[in-house]
Protein backbone atom coordinates (compact mmCIF):
# COMPACT_ATOMS: atom_id res chain seq x y z
CA UNK A 1 0.00 0.00 0.00
CA UNK A 2 1.21 3.46 -0.79
CA UNK A 3 2.72 5.50 2.18
CA UNK A 4 1.40 8.64 -0.02
CA UNK A 5 -2.08 9.85 1.76
CA UNK A 6 -4.09 12.09 -0.07
CA UNK A 7 -5.11 15.56 1.78
CA UNK A 8 -8.50 14.74 2.29
CA UNK A 9 -7.33 10.81 3.69
CA UNK A 10 -5.25 12.54 6.06
CA UNK A 11 -7.91 14.73 7.58
CA UNK A 12 -10.22 11.75 7.47
CA UNK A 13 -8.35 10.03 10.06
CA UNK A 14 -6.56 7.60 8.28
CA UNK A 15 -4.01 5.10 9.64
CA UNK A 16 -2.32 2.84 7.26
CA UNK A 17 -3.46 -0.41 9.69
CA UNK A 18 -6.86 0.58 8.74
CA UNK A 19 -8.64 -1.72 6.62
CA UNK A 20 -9.47 -0.11 3.79
CA UNK A 21 -12.52 -2.33 2.52
CA UNK A 22 -15.14 -4.47 4.62
CA UNK A 23 -16.41 -6.82 3.10
CA UNK A 24 -15.24 -9.61 -0.07
CA UNK A 25 -16.65 -8.98 -3.36
CA UNK A 26 -19.47 -10.01 -4.07
CA UNK A 27 -21.18 -11.14 -1.35
CA UNK A 28 -23.61 -7.98 -0.59
CA UNK A 29 -27.07 -8.33 -1.60
CA UNK A 30 -28.41 -5.31 -1.32
CA UNK A 31 -25.30 -4.58 -3.57
CA UNK A 32 -26.50 -6.56 -6.41
CA UNK A 33 -29.73 -5.62 -6.24
CA UNK A 34 -29.38 -2.00 -6.45
CA UNK A 35 -26.68 -2.42 -9.26
CA UNK A 36 -29.67 -5.28 -10.64
CA UNK A 37 -32.83 -2.33 -10.74
CA UNK A 38 -30.47 0.85 -11.52
CA UNK A 39 -28.99 -1.09 -14.82
CA UNK A 40 -32.22 -2.66 -15.66
CA UNK A 41 -34.65 -0.91 -14.80
CA UNK A 42 -34.10 2.63 -16.87
CA UNK A 43 -33.70 1.16 -20.29
CA UNK A 44 -36.79 -0.86 -19.25
CA UNK A 45 -38.28 2.50 -19.08
CA UNK A 46 -36.61 4.27 -21.95
CA UNK A 47 -38.25 1.43 -24.20
CA UNK A 48 -41.94 2.14 -23.07
CA UNK A 49 -41.50 5.72 -23.28
CA UNK A 50 -40.29 5.52 -27.24
CA UNK A 51 -43.40 3.56 -27.32
CA UNK A 52 -45.88 5.98 -25.84
CA UNK A 53 -44.04 8.61 -27.99
CA UNK A 54 -44.55 7.01 -31.02
CA UNK A 55 -48.00 6.38 -30.10
CA UNK A 56 -48.95 9.97 -28.15
CA UNK A 57 -46.46 11.97 -29.83
CA UNK A 58 -43.63 13.49 -28.13
CA UNK A 59 -44.74 16.67 -25.89
CA UNK A 60 -42.49 19.17 -25.22
CA UNK A 61 -43.28 19.21 -21.41
CA UNK A 62 -41.40 15.11 -22.10
CA UNK A 63 -38.00 16.72 -23.41
CA UNK A 64 -38.63 19.52 -20.63
CA UNK A 65 -38.10 17.14 -18.12
CA UNK A 66 -35.56 14.99 -19.48
CA UNK A 67 -33.27 18.15 -19.35
CA UNK A 68 -33.84 19.49 -16.35
CA UNK A 69 -33.44 16.73 -14.40
CA UNK A 70 -30.52 15.02 -16.35
CA UNK A 71 -28.38 19.05 -15.90
CA UNK A 72 -29.95 19.13 -12.20
CA UNK A 73 -29.06 15.44 -11.47
CA UNK A 74 -25.14 15.67 -13.21
CA UNK A 75 -24.61 18.81 -11.27
CA UNK A 76 -25.61 17.11 -8.37
CA UNK A 77 -22.97 14.10 -8.82
CA UNK A 78 -20.20 16.73 -10.03
CA UNK A 79 -20.85 19.38 -8.41
CA UNK A 80 -22.19 18.04 -4.88
CA UNK A 81 -20.70 14.82 -4.40
CA UNK A 82 -17.89 15.13 -6.38
CA UNK A 83 -15.80 18.49 -6.18
CA UNK A 84 -17.91 19.61 -3.01
CA UNK A 85 -18.24 16.24 -0.68
CA UNK A 86 -15.42 14.16 -2.10
CA UNK A 87 -12.88 16.65 -2.80
CA UNK A 88 -13.58 19.46 -0.94
CA UNK A 89 -12.99 21.94 -3.24
CA UNK A 90 -15.07 24.69 -1.87
CA UNK A 91 -17.21 25.02 1.08
CA UNK A 92 -20.74 25.63 1.48
CA UNK A 93 -23.59 26.45 4.24
CA UNK A 94 -26.12 23.67 5.19
CA UNK A 95 -28.61 24.85 2.91
CA UNK A 96 -26.82 25.11 -0.44
CA UNK A 97 -25.10 21.78 0.78
CA UNK A 98 -28.47 20.08 1.39
CA UNK A 99 -29.63 20.52 -2.14
CA UNK A 100 -26.67 19.85 -3.92
CA UNK A 101 -26.05 16.07 -2.06
CA UNK A 102 -30.10 15.75 -2.78
CA UNK A 103 -29.40 16.55 -6.26
CA UNK A 104 -26.75 13.75 -6.66
CA UNK A 105 -28.57 11.74 -4.70
CA UNK A 106 -31.60 11.51 -7.55
CA UNK A 107 -28.83 10.66 -9.66
CA UNK A 108 -29.36 6.83 -7.69
CA UNK A 109 -25.10 6.31 -8.05
CA UNK A 110 -25.64 4.99 -3.73
CA UNK A 111 -25.54 7.17 -0.96
CA UNK A 112 -23.06 9.82 -0.29
CA UNK A 113 -21.02 8.85 1.84
CA UNK A 114 -20.47 5.59 -0.10
CA UNK A 115 -20.20 7.13 -3.14
CA UNK A 116 -17.73 9.09 -1.86
CA UNK A 117 -15.79 6.27 -0.04
CA UNK A 118 -15.33 4.77 -3.18
CA UNK A 119 -14.01 7.73 -4.86
CA UNK A 120 -11.79 8.46 -2.19
CA UNK A 121 -10.49 5.21 -2.51
CA UNK A 122 -10.25 5.17 -6.51
CA UNK A 123 -8.07 7.69 -5.93
CA UNK A 124 -6.03 6.36 -3.84
CA UNK A 125 -5.57 3.05 -5.30
CA UNK A 126 -5.80 4.65 -9.05
CA UNK A 127 -5.56 1.40 -11.76
CA UNK A 128 -3.79 -0.40 -9.06
CA UNK A 129 -5.54 -3.38 -6.80
CA UNK A 130 -7.76 -2.27 -4.57
CA UNK A 131 -9.26 0.57 -6.96
CA UNK A 132 -12.98 -0.32 -7.08
CA UNK A 133 -13.56 0.54 -10.45
CA UNK A 134 -10.46 0.53 -12.67
CA UNK A 135 -10.71 -1.26 -16.00
CA UNK A 136 -7.19 -2.55 -15.44
CA UNK A 137 -8.13 -4.25 -11.91
CA UNK A 138 -10.36 -6.50 -10.80
CA UNK A 139 -9.87 -5.35 -6.75
CA UNK A 140 -7.18 -8.00 -7.21
CA UNK A 141 -6.38 -9.16 -10.62
CA UNK A 142 -5.04 -7.37 -13.95
CA UNK A 143 -7.95 -7.21 -16.87
CA UNK A 144 -7.40 -7.12 -20.13
CA UNK A 145 -8.50 -4.13 -22.17
CA UNK A 146 -12.58 -4.84 -23.24
CA UNK A 147 -12.92 -7.11 -20.09
CA UNK A 148 -11.62 -3.65 -18.29
CA UNK A 149 -13.91 -1.44 -20.04
CA UNK A 150 -16.95 -4.29 -18.94
CA UNK A 151 -15.85 -4.20 -15.29
CA UNK A 152 -15.08 -0.55 -15.08
CA UNK A 153 -18.40 0.92 -16.65
CA UNK A 154 -21.11 -1.65 -15.20
CA UNK A 155 -19.80 -5.10 -13.65
CA UNK A 156 -17.89 -3.61 -10.81
CA UNK A 157 -21.71 -2.09 -9.83
CA UNK A 158 -22.51 -6.06 -8.74
CA UNK A 159 -19.54 -7.02 -7.14
CA UNK A 160 -17.04 -4.66 -5.13
CA UNK A 161 -15.70 -4.50 -1.58
CA UNK A 162 -17.38 -2.02 0.43
CA UNK A 163 -15.12 0.21 1.09
CA UNK A 164 -14.76 1.35 4.87
CA UNK A 165 -16.51 4.51 5.22
CA UNK A 166 -14.89 4.90 8.48
CA UNK A 167 -11.48 4.97 6.93
CA UNK A 168 -12.76 7.14 3.56
CA UNK A 169 -15.38 9.54 4.81
CA UNK A 170 -15.02 9.61 8.67
CA UNK A 171 -15.56 13.71 7.73
CA UNK A 172 -18.68 13.06 6.41
CA UNK A 173 -20.16 10.25 9.26
CA UNK A 174 -19.24 13.02 11.53
CA UNK A 175 -21.18 15.93 9.94
CA UNK A 176 -24.85 15.56 11.18
CA UNK A 177 -26.38 17.14 8.30
CA UNK A 178 -24.96 14.36 5.55
CA UNK A 179 -25.81 12.20 8.00
CA UNK A 180 -28.93 12.70 7.98
CA UNK A 181 -29.50 13.25 4.44
CA UNK A 182 -27.53 9.51 3.68
CA UNK A 183 -29.90 7.64 5.73
CA UNK A 184 -32.88 8.86 3.47
CA UNK A 185 -31.14 8.05 0.52
CA UNK A 186 -33.96 5.94 -0.75
CA UNK A 187 -36.75 9.06 -0.55
CA UNK A 188 -34.35 11.25 -2.79
CA UNK A 189 -34.57 8.53 -5.64
CA UNK A 190 -37.77 8.62 -5.42
CA UNK A 191 -37.89 12.25 -5.62
CA UNK A 192 -36.15 12.20 -8.64
CA UNK A 193 -39.38 10.13 -10.11
CA UNK A 194 -42.03 11.41 -8.30
CA UNK A 195 -40.72 15.67 -9.35
CA UNK A 196 -40.78 14.99 -13.00
CA UNK A 197 -43.92 13.19 -12.55
CA UNK A 198 -45.55 15.78 -11.13
CA UNK A 199 -44.19 18.99 -13.15
CA UNK A 200 -44.94 16.95 -16.36
CA UNK A 201 -49.10 16.31 -15.05
CA UNK A 202 -49.10 20.04 -13.98
CA UNK A 203 -47.77 21.03 -17.21
CA UNK A 204 -50.33 19.20 -19.52
CA UNK A 205 -52.64 19.06 -16.95
CA UNK A 206 -53.18 15.45 -17.39
CA UNK A 207 -52.41 11.96 -16.13
CA UNK A 208 -50.77 11.10 -19.38
CA UNK A 209 -48.37 14.12 -18.92
CA UNK A 210 -47.86 12.68 -15.45
CA UNK A 211 -47.16 9.35 -16.39
CA UNK A 212 -44.78 11.10 -19.89
CA UNK A 213 -42.70 12.92 -17.25
CA UNK A 214 -41.90 10.23 -15.02
CA UNK A 215 -40.72 8.17 -17.67
CA UNK A 216 -38.91 10.45 -19.81
CA UNK A 217 -37.56 12.79 -16.41
CA UNK A 218 -37.52 9.72 -14.58
CA UNK A 219 -36.27 6.27 -16.66
CA UNK A 220 -35.06 7.68 -19.68
CA UNK A 221 -32.98 10.54 -17.93
CA UNK A 222 -31.39 7.63 -15.42
CA UNK A 223 -30.35 5.58 -18.44
CA UNK A 224 -28.50 8.59 -19.39
CA UNK A 225 -26.93 9.43 -16.50
CA UNK A 226 -25.90 6.02 -15.43
CA UNK A 227 -23.44 5.59 -18.61
CA UNK A 228 -22.59 9.20 -18.51
CA UNK A 229 -21.60 9.11 -15.22
CA UNK A 230 -19.92 5.43 -15.41
CA UNK A 231 -18.17 6.16 -18.64
CA UNK A 232 -15.75 8.71 -16.67
CA UNK A 233 -14.79 5.02 -14.59
CA UNK A 234 -14.60 3.17 -18.01
CA UNK A 235 -13.48 5.12 -21.29
CA UNK A 236 -11.70 8.27 -19.44
CA UNK A 237 -9.19 5.94 -17.95
CA UNK A 238 -8.91 4.31 -21.29
CA UNK A 239 -9.28 6.61 -24.22
CA UNK A 240 -8.24 10.41 -24.71
CA UNK A 241 -5.06 12.45 -24.39
CA UNK A 242 -3.26 12.36 -21.24
CA UNK A 243 -1.20 16.09 -20.93
CA UNK A 244 -0.01 14.97 -17.83
CA UNK A 245 1.86 12.37 -16.51
CA UNK A 246 -0.48 11.44 -13.95
CA UNK A 247 0.68 7.89 -11.61
CA UNK A 248 -3.05 6.32 -13.09
CA UNK A 249 -4.33 6.14 -16.37
CA UNK A 250 -6.32 9.03 -16.66
CA UNK A 251 -7.27 10.53 -19.75
CA UNK A 252 -9.55 13.56 -21.19
CA UNK A 253 -11.89 13.22 -23.62
CA UNK A 254 -13.55 15.40 -24.89
CA UNK A 255 -16.41 14.18 -26.59
CA UNK A 256 -17.79 13.50 -23.06
CA UNK A 257 -17.31 16.70 -21.64
CA UNK A 258 -20.90 18.08 -22.03
CA UNK A 259 -22.78 15.17 -20.88
CA UNK A 260 -20.74 14.55 -17.69
CA UNK A 261 -20.26 18.37 -16.85
CA UNK A 262 -16.96 18.23 -17.29
CA UNK A 263 -15.89 15.36 -15.59
CA UNK A 264 -14.62 13.70 -18.79
CA UNK A 265 -11.05 16.53 -18.34
CA UNK A 266 -10.29 13.88 -15.92
CA UNK A 267 -6.40 13.38 -16.46
CA UNK A 268 -6.86 17.22 -15.13
CA UNK A 269 -8.67 15.94 -12.11
CA UNK A 270 -6.48 13.63 -11.49
CA UNK A 271 -3.78 16.02 -11.49
CA UNK A 272 -5.39 18.78 -9.67
CA UNK A 273 -7.68 16.53 -7.54
CA UNK A 274 -8.87 19.22 -5.10
CA UNK A 275 -9.43 21.57 -7.67
CA UNK A 276 -13.09 22.94 -7.90
CA UNK A 277 -12.94 23.52 -12.02
CA UNK A 278 -11.77 20.51 -14.41
CA UNK A 279 -11.05 23.12 -17.24
CA UNK A 280 -7.94 24.07 -17.03
CA UNK A 281 -7.81 26.08 -20.24
CA UNK A 282 -9.44 28.87 -22.05
CA UNK A 283 -11.43 26.35 -24.28
CA UNK A 284 -11.93 23.65 -21.60
CA UNK A 285 -15.46 23.60 -21.46
CA UNK A 286 -17.17 22.71 -17.86
CA UNK A 287 -20.09 22.92 -16.75
CA UNK A 288 -19.74 21.92 -13.69
CA UNK A 289 -16.91 24.62 -13.44
CA UNK A 290 -19.29 27.20 -14.66
CA UNK A 291 -21.65 26.26 -11.82
CA UNK A 292 -19.01 26.65 -8.98
CA UNK A 293 -18.37 29.92 -10.36
CA UNK A 294 -22.04 31.29 -10.39
CA UNK A 295 -22.64 29.53 -7.40
CA UNK A 296 -19.62 31.42 -5.99
CA UNK A 297 -20.69 34.83 -7.28
CA UNK A 298 -23.63 34.22 -5.45
CA UNK A 299 -22.35 33.45 -2.17
CA UNK A 300 -23.69 30.45 -1.88
CA UNK A 301 -20.33 28.57 -1.73
CA UNK A 302 -16.89 29.84 -0.44
CA UNK A 303 -13.30 28.61 -0.16
CA UNK A 304 -13.17 28.04 -3.97
CA UNK A 305 -10.09 25.83 -4.45
CA UNK A 306 -8.38 26.55 -7.60
CA UNK A 307 -5.46 25.93 -9.90
CA UNK A 308 -3.24 29.29 -11.55
CA UNK A 309 -1.76 29.31 -14.67
CA UNK A 310 1.84 28.79 -12.61
CA UNK A 311 0.31 25.74 -11.19
CA UNK A 312 -0.26 23.70 -14.28
CA UNK A 313 2.72 25.04 -15.99
CA UNK A 314 5.03 23.67 -12.75
CA UNK A 315 3.13 20.43 -13.09
CA UNK A 316 3.67 20.40 -16.85
CA UNK A 317 7.40 20.60 -15.89
CA UNK A 318 7.31 18.01 -13.29
CA UNK A 319 6.58 14.77 -15.37
CA UNK A 320 7.70 12.45 -13.76
CA UNK A 321 9.44 9.68 -16.17
CA UNK A 322 6.63 7.09 -17.07
CA UNK A 323 5.57 4.41 -14.43
CA UNK A 324 6.84 6.50 -11.52
CA UNK A 325 4.77 7.96 -9.20
CA UNK A 326 3.47 11.57 -8.65
CA UNK A 327 1.43 11.37 -5.25
CA UNK A 328 -1.79 13.47 -5.92
CA UNK A 329 -1.27 15.20 -2.73
CA UNK A 330 1.96 17.19 -3.95
CA UNK A 331 -0.18 19.38 -6.63
CA UNK A 332 -3.71 18.73 -4.22
CA UNK A 333 -2.32 20.63 -1.38
CA UNK A 334 -0.89 23.32 -3.25
CA UNK A 335 -4.23 24.54 -4.58
CA UNK A 336 -4.81 28.27 -4.70
CA UNK A 337 -8.04 29.65 -2.63
CA UNK A 338 -9.84 32.27 -3.63
CA UNK A 339 -9.10 35.49 -2.06
CA UNK A 340 -10.78 36.30 0.82
CA UNK A 341 -12.28 39.16 -0.32
CA UNK A 342 -13.96 37.53 -2.54
CA UNK A 343 -15.63 35.47 -0.05
CA UNK A 344 -18.96 35.73 1.30
CA UNK A 345 -19.22 38.21 4.12
CA UNK A 346 -22.46 36.55 5.35
CA UNK A 347 -20.44 33.56 5.29
CA UNK A 348 -18.50 32.79 8.67
CA UNK A 349 -15.00 30.91 8.13
CA UNK A 350 -15.37 26.94 7.93
CA UNK A 351 -13.70 25.32 10.45
CA UNK A 352 -10.15 24.27 10.12
CA UNK A 353 -9.88 20.62 9.55
CA UNK A 354 -7.64 18.36 10.68
CA UNK A 355 -4.68 18.00 9.28
CA UNK A 356 -5.45 21.45 7.10
CA UNK A 357 -3.31 24.56 7.37
CA UNK A 358 -4.99 27.85 6.63
CA UNK A 359 -2.76 29.91 4.45
ZN1 LIG B 1 -10.28 8.28 -12.25
ZN1 LIG C 1 -12.21 12.69 -7.96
Amino acid sequence: MSAQLESHEVAAGWQPRHNPTLSPAGTGRAQFLHALLILALPPAGTVLAVALAWRWGLGWSDLLMLAAMYVLTIIGITVGFHRGLTHRAFQAGPATRAVLTVLGAMAAQGPPIYWVSNHRRHHHFSDRPGDPHSPLYDEERRLGRWRGLWHAHVAWTFRHRLSNTVVFAKDLIADPLVSRLNRLYFVWVLLGFGLPALAGGLLSGSWRGALTGLLWGGFVRLFLTYHATHSINSITHLFGSRPFNTREQSRNNAWLVLPTGGEAWHNNHHAFPGSAVFGLRWWQLDPGGWVVRGLARLRLIHDVRLTTPEMIAARLAQQPPAGEDLPERETDDALHREPAHKRSARSPPAPARQGETRP
